[in-house]
């Protein structure tokens, strides 16, 4: 578990001065990684760090030898088209490269004209997947959505006995995997409509978002040795957001018994940046359990995790209709939300993943299922937004929607205050329908 340091100081500002405007996503607490290179370049793909409204490019910072030792290390590890390199590295590697990052860019730091050549305008790159991801697991670890969607599907039985014990997860697809801004094609499908005799193949009539979380892991496990709680964070190297595109007939047709297969698989968008779990640390939270829940068993349980297991990352996911944009109306904030509704913390993914000897690898990706909160704005489908379809949204221009449409746009945002440390942000997922 990362501890706070000098990294984290909500005093630090830096002399790149967008990184200190208040409201950033990028202060120089944060320091997330993403792959770049210049829009519409034909340059090769490699690492940066975002701060404020710049990227710092770490190929170029690499080759500036004002970097030393495991940081200098880091940073050549993060110059290719992938940050696998880098996640392999471990955690210290990691944190010596956030340690000297965080000294080169903050206020009065030494080399300031050679880290500037380093520089890039934001709004001049544009992003490649940050990892090549090898495998992608999906879990499922909000209770409420899992009881609101078990409501839908089996109104007798909603939440499966397993579900306070294991922590539920299926292997998705990782070569579907897009980045945030990537349009999203309406699947078709094998469906059974209601009262149908037979099943048909068709375009889903029932597409949906879900707000995740997605967690990219460092350094991998051998086959065979499983990950104990206490060590489980330090394989995790950051969160992204994540948008597991749902087809709902085509899931409510194919789930059982093997859990979904298609209705998942034909796209999964990320955001671009890679917020590390160092960046993470002042956002903790105790990891709960009421009292009458059963408590995990031992394998999923330490005393770090009942201390510190928790993350309080605000969520928030904005709907925008081709018909609001025609209007210029601003997209519409349809849930808001907090990952500490979580039931089941990230060192009990990694964990219970493992406990089997199952070896995951530098740039797999866990998403952390639908992250509904108990409360009617906090619904992160619109699976439970319209209870399944039967109670539509009201847009403000009027319009309704029970699932999307053609053209409709979903944006995910991300972001963690806390009152001892500096606002943080994820910036943002995009997702538009195309037919
Ligand atoms: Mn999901």
């Amino acid at each position: 578990m990362s501890l706070l340091n000098e990294t984290h100081d909500p005093k630090l500002s830096s002399w790149v001065a967008s990184a200190n405007l208040p409201g950033t996503d990028f202060p120089i607490q944060n320091l997330p990684f993403a792959v770049f290179r210049r829009k519409e370049s034909d340059e090769v793909f490699r690492g940066g760090v975002a701060i404020g409204d710049q990227v710092l490019d770490l190929a170029a910072l690499s080759s500036k030898n004002i970097l030393t030792g495991e940081a200098q290390q880091a940073a050549l590890a993060a110059s290719g088209s992938t940050l696998n390199p880098l996640m392999a590295m471990g955690h210290t590697a990691w944190s010596s490269l956030r340690l000297a990052l965080s000294r080169l860019l903050r206020e009065d730091a030494k080399h300031q004209g050679i880290t500037a050549q380093c520089l890039l305008e934001m709004e001049d790159v544009e992003y490649a997947l940050p990892a090549r991801i090898g495998d992608y697991t999906d879990f499922y670890t909000s209770i409420h959505h899992a009881t609101n969607v078990g409501k839908l599907f089996r109104p007798d039985n909603p939440l499966l006995p397993n579900y306070r014990w294991v922590p539920i997860g299926y292997h998705g697809r990782a070569s579907s995997v897009v980045l945030s801004g990537h349009e999203v094609h309406r699947p078709q499908g094998q469906l059974m409509p209601p009262g149908a005799e037979r099943p048909m193949l068709a375009p889903t009539k029932r597409l949906d978002f879900e707000l995740e979380l997605g967690i990219f892991v460092g350094a991998g496990n051998s086959l065979g040795t499983p990950i104990p709680m206490d060590q489980a964070e330090q394989y995790v190297f950051g969160i992204c957001l994540l948008n597991d595109w749902s087809a709902r007939d085509i899931q409510g047709w194919e789930y059982q018994p093997l859990g979904p297969f298609l209705s998942k698989s034909f796209a999964t968008s990320i955001s671009p940046w890679i917020v590390t779990l160092e960046a993470l640390a002042p956002y903790r939270l105790p990891f709960e359990r009421d009292h009458d829940e059963p408590q995990p068993l031992p394998y999923l349980d330490s005393e770090n995790n009942r201390l510190a297991g928790a993350l309080d990352i605000q969520l928030k996911v904005m709907l925008s209709t081709p018909a609001m944009r025609e209007a210029d109306l601003p997209p519409q904030t349809i849930c808001q939300t907090s990952y500490k509704h979580a039931y089941w913390t990230l060192a009990q993914l990694i964990t219970h993943h493992t406990v089997n000897g199952c070896n995951l690898q530098a740039g797999d990706l866990l998403g952390s299922g639908t992250l509904s909160g108990p409360e009617p704005h906090q619904l992160a489908a619109m699976l439970e937004i319209t209870e399944g379809g039967k109670k539509p949204l009201t847009l403000p221009n009027g319009e309704q929607r029970v699932f999307l449409e053609d053209g409709d746009q979903v944006t995910l945002r991300g972001w963690c205050t806390s009152k001892d440390a500096a606002r943080i942000g994820f910036g943002e997922c995009i997702g538009k329908i195309s037919h």
